[in-house]
């Protein structure tokens, strides 16, 4: 009988891409056999909510097995029926609503990937669904991939530890830096669209997120679009943390609270408007927080939406808790102002985007 030789790959990276590949391959494995490998540099503190449509669920539930399948309302919990509208509203910059696309409602994600053609989504905690992805796969950690070496039969990856492996597949799911994807592919350039993002997690308490529903609705995720290219964006479940399963009493107070990502993006130029006077450092969330309600008071319109986007940016914690154990998110990410940035696809086609 001929020997069938079964294929190596390496995965870098840990992240959504990566996992999803590996178990698209386990999963897969009576089609054709690969004896796979994945290797993170660290566990990286992303804790922030993802709004996956249709597509992206559906993608997501091809790719994995049945037993994480099964684990996945732990990150992707089912919708609250009224309560929830699992879709987007857009306003403008004085809170009149612009755009509210019709998304039919679902009862959990296995019922929204039946909708292909609606604005329908699941706001998901992008930390646990990491978490549940993970489950069951050895992850070989601490191994940061620096560099590889083609042969004629093999590939060698270099880590940074000084150890080296090799394999016949090499896949780069090492995000935006990757030193595969630099190395393999130079000409494509990391493209910076001038936008500042500032990201944040934040608890809120019951009274004041019933104030922003009252006033903006039950879309799980919003965004205001300001007259200077400045947006606010709430994602964010209504999902009381205290009702959650396994949540233990971390705070001294009676009310509910609710997981909310603010995020602030602005065009970058903006940092120089000469009427902020805020010094800001990247390395002080608590500067970056205020240059953000700076930015705020100086280029919205000064409406209640404003008003009670600059309370939930009071809310988000200056620095790393020292109470970690009180804290309600898994992972505390420092706010800093990042550049919104993506890989210039069309660059290899001479089109640079400007
Ligand atoms: C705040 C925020 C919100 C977002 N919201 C959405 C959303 O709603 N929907 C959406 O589709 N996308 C969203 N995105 C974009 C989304 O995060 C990315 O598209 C997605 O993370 C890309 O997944 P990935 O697996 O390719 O890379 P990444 O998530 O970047 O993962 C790369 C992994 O590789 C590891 N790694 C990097 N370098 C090395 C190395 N040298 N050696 C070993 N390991 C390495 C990293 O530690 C990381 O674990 C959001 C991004 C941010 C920042």
């Amino acid at each position: 009988m001929q020997h069938v030789k079964i294929p190596k790959v390496i995965i870098i990276g840990t992240g959504p891409g990566g996992l999803a590949l590996y178990h698209a391959l386990i999963k897969n494995k009576d089609k054709k056999e690969f004896d796979v490998k994945i290797f993170e540099r660290d566990s990286s503190p992303r804790g922030y909510h993802i709004a996956l449509n249709c597509a992206g669920t559906r993608s997501l539930l091809n790719c994995v097995p049945f037993s994480i399948n099964s684990n996945l309302h732990k990150a992707m919990p089912n919708p609250l029926p009224d309560v929830e509208f699992h879709g987007v509203s857009l306003f403008d910059n004085k809170g009149s609503l612009l755009l509210n696309p019709p998304s039919k409602q679902y009862k959990d994600f296995n019922e929204l990937v039946k909708f292909p053609n609606e604005y329908s989504l699941i706001v998901t905690y992008r930390d646990r669904l990491r978490d549940v992805l993970l489950e069951s796969v050895p992850v070989h950690w601490g191994k940061k991939c620096i560099r590889y070496e083609e042969t004629k039969d093999v590939v060698w990856v270099m880590f940074d530890d000084g150890s080296q492996k090799f394999c016949d597949i090499l896949v780069g799911a090492d995000g935006i830096n990757s030193p595969v994807r630099k190395q393999r592919l130079p000409e494509l350039q990391i493209f910076d669209f001038g936008i500042t993002n500032v990201v944040a997690n934040v608890a809120v308490p019951k009274h004041l997120m019933d104030r922003f529903i009252k006033l903006q609705g039950n879309s799980l995720l919003q965004s205001s679009l300001g007259l200077h290219g400045d947006s606010s964006t709430l994602i964010f479940r209504l999902i009381p943390i205290e009702q959650e399963p396994g949540y233990e009493n971390k705070s001294n107070s009676n009310e509910l609270h609710y997981r909310v990502t603010l995020n602030y993006s602005y065009p970058t130029k903006l940092d120089d408007v000469e009427s902020d006077k805020i010094k800001v450092d990247d390395n002080d969330s608590a500067s970056v927080i205020e240059h953000v309600k700076q930015m705020i008071r100086n280029f919205g319109s000064g409406c209640e939406f404003d008003d009670i986007i600059l309370e939930l940016w009071d809310l988000v914690p200056k620095s790393a808790p020292n109470y970690l154990e009180k804290f309600q998110f898994k992972t505390y990410n420092p706010t800093l102002r990042r550049p919104y940035q993506d890989i210039n696809h069309l660059f290899n086609l001479g089109q640079v985007v400007e």
